[in-house]
């Protein structure tokens, strides 16, 4: 019954990769083994970059789907297994551009290794806190441990895993031995996008959306400009300009390269408070200075691309049941 539904969604989508897996047993009967997925339409889309498995994220800072395999156990072959079929399916030659989000499950991290040698392997913080809440309990840690990730140059960092490790020295033991690569935002390499199967559904609700940009990052946007007054703004010359904080924390930024020394938007790629600040200053829209990838223009390309209806198993041909490889 699995192997003709698969046969009827290559049908429906040519040059879909979807296939299923079994073994014999003992008895001499076919078992399911493990199920890949991953529809020709996808394939296409724009979104290939900030893989959370096998889902993307879209321009508007949602779940985009990529793939699916289903597999019997967790383990690093099945993980191996699914990654580079995804690998093949997407075309991924240079892995260095890619950056994957993992819970760190069981075997994945050595078939991240493996298969995307050149990517950064991120974890996902809130499940970094689950463990750590577990030896490490209350407010002050938790939003100890949350600053610290979302510092986002090396002297913030520093200065926010000192405190932790005024606070706590058990917490600050537990996390120093996990790899900041892995979860602080000050460690992550920038221009990646990174930040951040309702086709149908999706492509409809967006065109109705009058803007430059997707509106989850519209709002991101509003909420910049808003903060942008907490900060004073000197210009220095060509596209140079000199930003002080509160508190005395002074950072430079340059509109042509579109980088600040906080590397807040290097990191996400959208103009946040500091940005904002010198493009009011130059009497100038930041909206246009997004990145493409959170264009509404962008956003629709993504959702263009037809997913096939199917038809109902009463119509599903049976030389489908071949299970293709
Ligand atoms: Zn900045």
């Amino acid at each position: 019954m699995l192997e003709t539904f698969c046969g009827e969604l290559r049908r429906a989508n040519p040059g879909s990769t979807v296939f299923v897996e079994t073994d014999i047993d003992e008895d001499g009967v076919s078992r399911f083994r493990r199920l890949y997925m991953c529809l020709e339409p996808i394939k296409r889309g724009p979104y290939g970059g900030q893989l959370l498995l096998a889902v993307g994220m879209d321009g508007d800072n949602k779940m985009f789907p990529l793939a699916l395999s289903v597999v019997g156990v967790e383990n690093y072959d099945n993980w191996s297994w699914s990654l580079g079929l995804l690998v093949q399916d997407l075309q991924i030659s240079d892995s260095s551009t890619w950056c994957i989000m993992t819970d760190k499950q069981k075997g994945i991290v050595q078939a991240v290794k493996d298969k995307l040698p050149q990517a950064e392997h991120r974890c996902c913080v809130q499940h970094l806190y689950t463990n750590f809440k577990q030896m490490h309990r209350g407010l002050a840690l938790k939003d100890r441990l949350w600053s610290c990730a979302r510092a986002s140059y090396m002297t913030q960092f520093k200065a926010e895993i000192e405190m932790m490790k005024q606070e706590s020295k058990d917490a600050y033991t537990w996390l120093d031995e996990k790899d900041p690569n892995t979860w602080s935002r000050a460690h992550f390499k920038t221009g990646l996008d990174c930040d951040i199967l309702r086709m149908e559904k999706n492509r409809e609700a967006m065109s109705k959306h009058e803007d430059l940009l997707c509106p989850a990052i519209f709002d991101i946007l509003e909420k910049a400009k808003k903060e942008q007054c907490m900060c004073i703004c000197y210009y220095a010359g060509t596209m140079k300009y000199q930003i002080c904080c509160h508190f005395g924390d002074q950072f430079v930024i340059d509109l042509g390269s579109k980088t600040c020394t906080c590397r807040k938007w290097q990191l996400r790629e959208i103009p946040y408070g500091h940005a904002v600040a010198a493009f009011n200053r130059r009497r100038d829209k930041p909206e246009k200075n997004v990145a493409p990838f959170y264009w509404k223009s962008t956003y629709m390309k993504s959702y263009e691309p037809v997913l096939n209806p199917i038809n109902g198993p009463n119509l599903w041909a049976p030389e489908t049941l071949v299970c293709e490889l």
